[in-house]
C-alpha cells in the first residue's frame, strides 16, 4: 500500500506515544506522513478529555475536515484517545463524516481498518476496556518523532478516582506492562542508540499493584539500570498516595534515573485535598518530601497546583502558599480547578468565584516564580550535563538542552553540535524558568 498519513495529536505525553504508535503501523503498511491534513489519505485526531475547553477543541478542528471528505470522499479520518472513548458513537452523530472511532485500548486496530479502506470502514467503533492483553497495544512498532529521547508507556489507567479528574473514566483501571516487555522495548531503544527514555503512566508508582505479586515500580527502575546504553531514565507521572520509601531508595541508588520527581501535590489544605479525593494528607506529604530530600539531595522537586477547588476558602489558599515556602519546589505547574462534567467535583456547589480564583493564581505563581528563580540562580557558576535538543524556536543561532533536574538551559550552537551530543555547559545566567550558559565540556557521544 502507498500513501499519505496525518496525526494531529493532543493532549499529554501517553498521548504523545500513542500516536507513535498508530503512526508505526501505518508506516508498516507503507504511508508515509505529512504535517498538515490536506493531501492526506489517512487522518487521525488523537483526543484528550482532560477539560471542556480541549473537547470543543477537537469538535473544532473534525469540522474542519468535513469539506476534505466531500472533495476525496475515500479518505480515511478518525478518532482516537480519551474523547474517543468517552464519547463513542455520539462522535459520529456530531461527525457523520467521520470512518472510524478507536479507544485507547484499541488502537491496535488501526492496520486492518486502514487495509479495509473506507467503504469497509463506515462508522467503526472499538471502544472495548480490556482487549486480550495489554501487549497488543504498547508492543506496537512506534514511528517515534526522535532518534534521542523516547516514550516507554509501563502501564495504562487509574484507581484515584481524584474527584475532578475523567481519566479513570476514559483510560480505565490500572493495568500494568509484563516487566518484560518493557526491558525488551528499553533493549532495542539503546540499540537504536537512544540515550533518554521517559517511563509513562497516569501513575507510575501504581506499577505491578495489579499483578498481586510484589512486583513495583522499584523493579522496572532496577531493571532498566542494567540495560547498558541508555543514559537517562525519566518517570511521569507520580502520586505521592503510592510513592514508597523502597520507590525513593531505588531512585537513589540508580544512576540512570534523573534527579528530577514530579509528585502532584494539587493543594495544600487537607480539607481540600479530601474534597479532592487525593487519599493523603499534607503531614504524609511534607514527610515524604522530607525523606525524599534526604536520600536524594540534589532532587529537582515539581508538582501541580490546582486552585479554585470548590470549597476552597481564603485560609486554605494560604496553606498552599504556605507549602510552597516549605517545600520550595523548583517548578509547579499551576492551574485554575475547572469543573470536567462526568465528574463528582463538577457537581460540588460551593463554587469559587473567577474573580477569587483567578486572583489566588496570581498570588500562587508569584510565590512559585521567586523561588523558581531562587532555585535557578543557585545554579550559576556549575557545570551541568545536557542532551543537546536543538535550536530555540526564537533563536536557531542559540540551541537548547536540559539537565536531569529537566531544566533548560539554553547556550551557543558551535560548530560540529549535534542534537544528542552530551555536553557539560556551565550555567552563567538564570531566569524563572530557564537558565543561559557556555559549553564547556563535551562529555560523550
Ligand atoms: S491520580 Fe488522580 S489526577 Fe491523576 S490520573 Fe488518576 S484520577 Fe486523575
Amino acid at each position: 500500500m502507498e500513501g499519505k498519513y496525518c496525526i494531529i495529536t493532543y493532549g499529554c505525553q501517553m498521548n504523545e506515544s500513542d500516536s507513535e504508535r498508530l503512526a508505526g503501523q501505518l508506516e508498516e503498511l507503507g504511508y508515509h506522513s505529512v504535517a498538515e491534513p490536506d493531501g492526506a489519505d489517512v487522518i487521525i485526531i488523537n483526543t484528550c478529555a482532560i477539560r471542556e475547553t480541549a473537547e470543543q477543541k477537537v469538535y473544532g478542528k473534525i469540522g474542519e475536515l468535513k469539506h476534505l471528505k466531500q472533495e476525496k470522499p475515500d479518505v480515511l479520518i478518525g478518532i482516537t484517545g480519551c474523547m474517543a472513548q468517552k464519547n463513542k458513537k455520539a462522535l459520529f452523530e456530531r461527525a457523520p463524516h467521520l470512518d472510524f472511532v478507536l479507544g485507547p485500548y484499541n488502537i491496535h486496530h488501526l492496520k486492518e481498518l486502514v487495509r479495509a479502506g473506507s467503504k469497509r470502514s463506515a462508522h467503526v467503533l472499538k471502544t472495548e476496556m480490556r482487549g486480550a492483553n495489554i501487549e497488543d497495544f504498547t508492543d506496537l512498532k512506534a514511528a517515534r518523532k526522535s532518534d534521542v529521547f523516547a516514550w516507554v508507556p509501563i502501564m495504562q489507567g487509574c484507581n484515584k478516582f481524584c474527584s475532578y479528574c475523567i481519566v479513570p473514566y476514559v483510560r480505565g483501571r490500572e493495568w500494568s506492562r509484563p516487566l518484560r516487555s518493557i526491558v525488551r522495548e528499553v533493549e532495542e531503544l539503546a540499540a537504536a542508540g537512544y540515550k533518554e527514555i521517559t517511563l509513562l503512566g497516569q501513575n507510575v508508582n501504581a506499577y505491578g499493584l495489579d499483578f498481586g505479586d510484589g512486583t513495583n515500580f522499584a523493579d522496572v527502575l532496577r531493571a532498566v539500570e542494567e540495560v547498558p546504553g541508555i543514559l537517562r531514565m525519566r518517570y511521569m507521572t507520580s502520586h505521592p498516595r503510592d510513592m514508597t520509601r523502597e520507590m525513593i531508595d531505588t531512585i537513589a541508588a540508580c544512576s540512570k534515573v534523573v534527579t528530577q520527581m514530579h509528585l502532584p501535590v494539587q493543594h495544600g489544605s487537607d480539607a481540600v485535598l479530601q474534597g479532592m479525593n487525593r487519599g493523603y494528607t499534607i503531614a504524609h506529604y511534607r514527610n515524604l518530601a522530607d525523606y525524599i530530600r534526604k536520600q536524594i539531595p540534589a532532587v529537582v522537586l515539581t508538582t501541580d497546583l490546582i486552585v479554585g477547588f470548590p470549597g476552597e476558602t481564603e485560609e486554605m489558599h494560604r496553606e498552599t502558599l504556605a507549602l510552597l515556602q516549605d517545600i520550595r519546589y523548583d517548578m509547579a505547574y499551576t492551574f485554575i480547578f475547572s469543573p470536567r462534567s462526568g465528574t463528582p467535583a463538577a457537581r460540588m456547589t460551593d463554587k469559587v468565584s473567577a474573580e477569587d480564583a483567578s486572583r489566588r493564581l496570581q498570588e500562587l505563581m508569584q510565590v512559585q516564580n521567586a523561588i523558581s528563580l531562587e532555585r535557578n540562580r543557585d545554579m550559576v557558576g556549575q557545570v551541568h550535563e545536557v542532551i543537546v535538543e536543538g535550536p530555540t524556536k526564537n533563536k536557531p543561532e542559540n540551541w537548547f538542552g536540559r539537565t536531569s533536574g529537566n531544566k533548560m538551559i539554553i547556550f551557543p550552537y558551535a560548530d560540529g553540535m549535534r542534537i544528542g551530543d552530551v555536553l557539560g555547559v556551565r550555567a552563567d545566567a538564570a531566569q524563572t524558568w530557564l537558565l543561559r550558559g557556555t559549553p564547556v565540556e563535551e562529555k560523550r557521544s
